[in-house]
């Protein structure tokens, strides 16, 4: 979860899954952590929703800890 301040700049990020808060210092995340935005279509139940969460790096790590299958990891080419 997001928190902006007034000016619109970033305040705070919290963990959905541990409710931690994350370090943003000057508008900028400082750790490790994965947002999701994700809009379900028309063949889902939730039709037209689009749910956003953040989660730390250790619950996300907890999380694919929990796959059947694990997740495609590739290097990246470019660091951003
Ligand atoms: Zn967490």
């Amino acid at each position: 979860m997001k928190k902006y301040g007034e000016d619109g700049r970033l305040e705070a990020i919290y963990c959905n899954m541990c409710g931690k808060k994350m370090i943003v210092k000057e508008g900028i995340l400082r750790e490790g952590a994965a947002r999701f935005d994700y809009a379900w279509d028309y063949f889902s139940e939730k039709d037209g929703e689009v749910h956003h969460f953040d989660l730390c790096e250790e619950c996300y790590d907890s999380v694919l800890a929990e796959f059947a299958i694990p997740a495609d990891v590739e290097e990246q080419l470019e660091l951003l």
